[in-house]
């Protein structure tokens, strides 16, 4: 068997919680250093600010809201200035943070909720519509409604909402005076992220405190010092951003700029202004930077890195962003499953298009998805990976948990449904995906929840979904071959029809951008199982055709 072992040296992994070391402060940071900086307001949050500010939210989820130790927190909001506070307020109280999509739809949102039986919404007033809908589908009261979701802002930005729900001031009354102890860390969940892993729908991932602290522990080897400040325009709820973000800038003494929604002027603009040095990114963004005329309209000249993560970046484009920006530029790599980061490429040993070595800690193999077995050294399979960082199951879905999590007398191994190689000095090559997913500019898009909602539309006898690479957008593209019903044959367009039906469901980032093709039939294997490996192939002839 051959196991991969990362080239850096171990690190100590710490046995506390969050809290504990998102305060333990090994950098020597000053209180009045600012931790978090509103882009669109230019507000501030001191170290020292936060952490009080957190401890009062705290308090409030005891006192105000009744919530005991363990029961889950839904933050469901774009990011903003008090992102940071509320997951480190969640984590002082020994609650499970659970951030949703701000995108979502109700019965999206209504999913997670009831998945995880988040027992308190945390809702931004700007999404607050979706939240009612998904929280009365699953019966809570108006009563109930008063009670558990709290605006996630201030009093003076609640608009009209504030007379009827509370906002953060209102449970921010006292400082809780002792931040929850937890005795287990590795056996307790601290956060539940929603991923699609391999197959089927969104499930909650189960990661510990340990996994957590862990995986801010691996994190050593980035190119990133504590002096360096963040634009964080990835979602936060996703664990990328919730991770590199949120909690991690947070122990380094780092600063980070929070923008709510991707601008590409705006993004620009707030470089130039807060002399920001580090970003991370996701392909499609990248792809602007590199391109986009805007660009040289501003001062980009404090950056010193950008890491691109969450889906492929070709060599050739992470070459052109390097010129343009006249910076350096990598790329890490992660899963929800994760944590998110097992594999960073560090700026010392430029490699275009790979992913880099497996941080401290971790270790991988490269297996024949048939078999099993171990392939050459050299040749491409599916990547296995072990570390403290691995989640602690799907909740409640004991059949994912034994297709993904597989364990062997070395230990447990997640498999991660993504076919890579490595070179002879241990860097990794994602070269294509086995797993179902779909990302569509770093999101996650479960082929199986479009297919569910297809079969839902009148138009619709059968249906398959697949991901299709479009190169100049950096990213793939979800698309669904339908087989018409009746009703559907009779529509003018069949195809926009039901395109136009989808769409109007699901939230943005799933919409079938793709397109809708029409088909006689969908492949099948003889147990009846959607084979999108010959569709996927399809599209590859379709594409060279054109
Ligand atoms: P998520 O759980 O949403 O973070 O998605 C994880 C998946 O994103 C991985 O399993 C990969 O398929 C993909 N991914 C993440 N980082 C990279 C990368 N640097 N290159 C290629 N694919 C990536």
């Amino acid at each position: 068997m051959t196991i991969h072992t990362s080239p850096w040296p171990a690190v100590d992994l710490p046995e506390c919680s969050v809290w504990d070391l998102v305060w333990s402060n090994p950098n020597n940071v000053p209180d009045a250093k600012p931790a978090v900086i509103d882009g669109a307001s230019g507000r501030v949050w001191t170290r020292s600010e936060l952490k009080t500010a957190a401890q009062q939210v705290a308090y409030g989820y005891r006192n105000t809201l009744g919530l005991q130790p363990g029961q889950v927190v839904c933050l469901f909001s774009p990011n903003s200035f008090y992102y940071h506070l509320l997951v480190i307020a969640t984590q002082c109280a020994g609650c499970v943070f659970s951030g949703a999509n701000a995108a979502y739809t109700p019965k999206e949102l209504e999913h997670q909720l009831g998945d995880s039986t988040a027992a308190v919404v945390l809702c931004h007033p700007s999404v607050l519509e979706t939240a009612l809908a998904a929280t009365r589908a699953l019966g809570w009261s108006k009563q109930k409604q008063r009670e558990k979701i709290v605006l996630a802002v201030q009093r003076d930005e609640t608009g009209p909402a504030g007379d009827i729900y509370k906002c953060l001031n209102d449970i921010m009354t006292k400082v809780m005076p002792k931040p929850h102890h937890i005795a287990n860390p590795k056996e307790t969940v601290a956060f539940l992220g929603y991923s699609s892993g391999t197959s089927g729908k969104a499930k909650g991932v189960r990661t510990s405190a340990y996994n957590m602290t862990s995986v801010l522990s691996i994190l050593k080897p980035l190119d990133i010092t504590r002096d360096d400040v963040h634009l964080a325009v990835l979602p936060l709820n996703h664990i990328y951003g919730l991770t590199k973000l949120t909690v991690w800038p947070i122990v380094q003494g780092q600063t980070v700029v929070v923008m709510p929604k991707f601008e590409l002027a705006g993004f620009c603009s707030l470089v130039e202004r807060y002399k920001v040095s580090v970003i991370l990114l996701v392909p499609p963004i990248a792809l602007l930077l590199a391109r986009d005329p805007i660009v040289d309209n501003y001062n980009m000249s404090s950056l010193k890195l950008v890491i691109s993560g969450a889906a492929p970046l070709g060599p050739e484009l992470e070459r052109d962003l390097a010129k343009r920006l006249k910076t350096n530029v990598t790329q890490a790599y992660g899963l929800t499953e994760s944590s998110p980061t097992t594999h960073y490429c560090p700026i010392s040993s430029p490699s275009p298009g790979s992913i880099g070595p497996l941080l401290p800690m971790m270790k991988g193999r490269i297996c024949d998805p048939e078999t099993g077995e171990d392939v050459k050294e050299g040749e491409q399979g599916e990547m296995l990976l072990q570390g403290p960082n691995i989640m602690l199951g799907y909740l409640n879905r004991p059949e994912a948990n034994a297709e993904t999590l597989y364990e062997d007398k070395d230990g447990i191994w997640l498999k991660t449904g993504d076919i890579a190689w490595v070179d002879k000095r241990g860097f990794y090559y994602i070269t294509d995906r086995l797993k179902e997913l779909i990302k569509y500019k770093g999101l996650q898009i479960a082929p199986a929840e479009l297919e569910g909602t297809l079969l839902d539309c009148p138009y619709v006898a059968d249906a398959a979904v697949i991901g299709v690479w479009v190169e100049a957008q950096a990213t793939e593209l979800p698309r669904a071959y339908v087989v018409p019903s009746a009703e559907g044959k009779k529509q003018m367009d069949p195809a926009k029809a039901i395109r136009e039906w989808v769409d109007g469901k699901v939230s943005n980032h799933k919409k079938l951008r793709g397109g809708v093709r029409l088909v006689e039939s969908v492949p099948k294997s003889p147990s009846g199982k959607l084979l999108r490996r010959i569709l996927r192939e399809e599209a590859k002839r379709e594409e060279e055709r054109e």
